[in-house]
């Protein structure tokens, strides 16, 4: 940081006047809309000078080397202290974060989101899946610098290679100091003057990539996937983001998913039902034996342990649910009927009197299942 009265090129004992007239003198000379953009800087230089010297509270809160009140020193390489207050209470009102310097080129790649869909045997089971993504991935010809080989970014001559300007700026605050974004190098500090030919200068390339998810057993419909670090790169090889799998099961024609346990049922004559059988049932694990016990009624569960669900993040698996629906013959030939009744008389069961009972709550939801009712 150069010092005030070195910029003025006046003495330390200068009067005010002095002061004065030298910044008239070198106003003219420096102001950007005589000498071009590239004077900004030093013309800003200028008016702090002055702002600070003419001033003889400021001047002498300078000459004691605080710059300004609350000010730890002269202020950052290359800025005057008193724009500096300005600058940080602009910014501060703004919402900025105050930080200072060009904003890098690479930048950190997207998120993605990509939908999986399994089948209730690989959520059971878990699965590995090769998906094709469109993605983005460093270029190999720049290697992520956006230059053509051999190239390098020159330092922006607007900005000086700091990516933001300072514009004087008339407020009630008086002459203030306002920092944008450099228009000329979009805030970079840098230009690149010949960008690489392969990815047009963005330093990253489009295209398809095969990735491997594991589906762990226990996945449900919606359970998200993270792989970090498998999305795209950012602009100018910056970082990947992380690509995330979600997961959509397919309904299974017969088995019903309720957490880990599954459900499904199965028609059972009524003499099987009473006498007693094994039945062989496709499940998830291959046809297994059920075992139906003499007299099971209708709507009896069996239950058939670990054959469900294997547990996310544990060991072990939910359970298989199969209920019994027994089926009461609707038509009979003679034979049958003659069979039944000397059944119902060997029972004592031919004018079987009614044996009232409260409905159960579960009738009443198995209702609403069936007819959609409420
Ligand atoms: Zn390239
Ligand atoms: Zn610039």
């Amino acid at each position: 940081m150069s010092d005030y009265y070195e910029i003025l090129g006046v003495s330390r004992d200068a009067s005010t006047e002095e002061i004065k007239r030298a910044y008239r003198k070198l106003a003219r000379q420096h102001h950007p809309d005589v000498a071009g953009v590239a004077s900004e800087e030093k013309f800003k230089n200028i008016t702090a000078a002055h702002d600070t010297l003419s001033n003889p509270e400021k001047r002498r809160a300078y000459d004691m080397g605080g710059g300004m009140p609350g000010m730890g020193g002269a202020g950052g390489p290359g800025f005057g202290g008193f724009s500096d207050i300005f600058e940080t209470f602009f910014q501060a009102a703004a919402g900025g974060t105050g930080q200072r310097g060009p904003a890098p080129r690479s930048r950190r790649g997207q998120d993605a989101l990509l939908r999986v869909s399994i089948d209730l045997s690989e959520a059971a089971f878990g699965a590995a899946r090769d998906l094709e993504v469109e993605t983005a991935v460093v270029c190999t010809t720049c290697q992520g610098t956006c230059c053509q080989p051999g190239t390098h970014p020159k330092t922006c001559d607007t900005c000086q290679g700091r990516g933001s300007v300072q514009r004087v700026a008339r407020s009630f605050l008086g002459q203030v100091m306002t920092t944008a974004a450099c228009a000329v190098c979009g805030g970079y500090g840098t230009i690149i003057t010949d960008p690489c030919i392969e990815c047009s200068g963005e330093g990253r390339v489009r295209t398809r990539r095969t990735v491997r998810v594991n589906i762990p057993a226990g996945v449900d419909e919606g359970t998200r996937i993270k792989l970090s670090g498998q999305s795209e790169v950012g602009p100018a090889g910056g970082p990947p983001g992380d690509l995330y799998v979600e997961i959509r099961e397919k309904p299974h024609p017969v088995f019903t998913r309720r957490g880990d346990d599954i459900h499904c049922s199965t028609a059972l004559p009524m003499t099987a039902a009473a006498l007693g059988t094994v039945l062989n049932l496709d499940t998830l694990d291959g046809t297994q034996e059920v075992d139906i016990r003499p007299g099971t009624q209708p709507e009896e569960v069996v239950t058939l342990r670990g054959l469900g669900v294997g547990h996310l993040n544990g060991s072990g698996r939910g359970d298989l649910h199969v209920h019994v629906d027994v089926e009461v013959p609707t038509k009979l030939d003679d034979d049958q009927e003659q069979l039944l009744r000397q059944l119902a008389t060997a029972r004592g069961e031919e004018r079987p009197e009614a044996r009232l009972a409260p409905a159960s709550p579960g009738m009443f939801s198995r209702l609403r299942e069936k007819f959609g009712g409420r």
